[in-house]
């Protein structure tokens, strides 16, 4: 498989660390639920179909991506840099 880094260009996956699901949200601070944060923390949905995932470049330039990936073919229909999307892991501290 390989990422097209905005900065880059085409790379190998293995330059590249998984970052997780890009849809998923995170529970509010004020959410003490342990049930609620235990789901957060530790499950996963294992879609086969096309996912929105976070992936940073690690052996590159270091930036987080948002990429869109078929997990069953891994065809990769879109990658953009993840500052750009307001609900990015890089703005937390911005909202
Ligand atoms: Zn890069």
């Amino acid at each position: 498989m390989r990422i097209r880094c905005p900065h880059c260009g085409l790379r190998s996956h293995a330059e590249f660390s998984y970052g997780g699901d890009a849809r998923r949200q995170r529970p509010a601070e004020s959410n003490a639920d342990a049930a609620v944060w235990s789901d957060h923390v530790f499950l996963r949905d294992n879609p086969r179909d096309v996912h929105e995932e976070y992936w940073q470049h690690t052996h590159g330039c270091r930036v987080w991506l948002q990429v869109t990936r078929n997990t069953a073919t891994h065809a990769i229909s879109a990658v953009s840099i993840a500052a750009d999307k307001s609900e990015s892991p890089c703005n937390e501290d911005e909202q």
